[in-house]
């Protein structure tokens, strides 16, 4: 497959169409950054790489470190964390409250802001020094020592973060975050405020691809089992409440990101990220999810 030659071509059709989306706004500091930047990176299983447009540009992550928090908790804890957080998608916006009085506290799953709390929390209570222990593991797994949290991200949305303290102390109010809020929060800020280029983000990432494996096969990270259920959320509930559309317009296992960001696996083949920072009316890259779309459609394949 000439996937430089794919890249290209879908790169420039999407560039000469209008970008749809709007900037996230609601975190003062990603409203700063250029709408314009737009960048792609895919990495094969068997080390082939190919990048177009903006894809050495560092940007905040947000939620696709969701997957990384939850692989950790994963790692250390095994089936345990299911007990705290579900597998099912919410059908709900990421930073929604309503589920959680009738679930009585145990969210839907991991990727929402409720799970993605939960799953800090055990992180907080399993980790000596919790973020600095996090970052070593991104470290670890993407093999770059560049990689780290962006302080004034970290200010910005905590300025804001009135949701999120909501869903951290209603929560703790079920019983079902064990530690002190402000310090779950203050681990749930810096985790989403990590910022990679789409280069970094498909090297981290390419261990979805490559049955949990580092390191040209060397290191295991997660059993096969444990990676094949990470890609079994990404693909049910990777994209707040456009999952179903991602899985049917792009047909891979994936996860998005306010910044404007999408990691996408391709099992046993590659793995994709993709920024462009105007989001649609549900939170994704339109950008971003045309690419993927369009990529899919012109290589025909999918997971599907
Ligand atoms: N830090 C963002 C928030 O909690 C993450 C949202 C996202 O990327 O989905 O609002």
């Amino acid at each position: 497959m000439d996937y430089q030659l794919i890249l290209h071509e879908i790169y420039e059709i999407i560039s000469a169409q209008k970008d749809r989306g709007e900037l996230a706004s609601y975190i003062p500091e990603l409203a700063k950054v250029n709408p314009d930047n737009f960048g792609i990176y895919l990495t094969t299983v068997d080390k082939n790489e190919f990048g177009i447009g903006d894809c050495y540009t560092k940007f905040s992550i947000q939620s696709i470190a969701k997957v990384l928090s939850l692989s950790l908790a994963y790692k250390i804890l095994g089936e345990k964390i299911w007990v705290r957080v579900g597998v099912e998608p919410s059908g709900t916006p990421f930073n929604s409250l309503v589920q959680l009085e009738t679930d009585k506290g145990i969210p839907r799953n991991p990727f929402i802001n409720s799970g993605a709390l939960v799953i800090c929390d055990i992180l907080v209570s399993q980790l000596k020094n919790p973020l600095q222990d996090f970052l070593s593991f991104i470290r670890e797994i993407s093999d770059n020592a560049n990689v780290n949290f962006s302080k004034s991200i970290i200010e910005s949305e905590r300025s804001v973060g009135y949701r999120n303290i909501a869903l951290c102390n209603f929560i703790k109010s079920f019983g079902n975050i064990i530690n002190d809020p402000d310090e779950i929060l203050n681990f749930y800020f810096s985790m989403c405020s990590i910022e990679m280029s789409c280069q970094e983000l498909s090297k981290t990432f390419l261990f979805f691809a490559n049955n949990g494996f580092i390191n040209s096969g060397n290191k295991q990270i997660l059993s096969i089992s444990q990676t094949k259920r990470i890609n079994a959320i990404m693909q049910t509930c990777g994209f707040y409440d456009e999952s179903g559309e991602f899985t049917f317009k792009v047909g891979l296992p994936g996860k998005s990101g306010v910044g404007g960001g999408i990691i996408a696996i391709h099992p046993n083949n590659y793995s994709i990220a993709t920024w462009s920072p105007k989001l649609n009316k549900k939170g994704n890259s339109y950008r971003g999810m045309r690419f993927l779309e369009l990529l899919t459609t012109n290589t025909q394949s999918s997971i599907f």
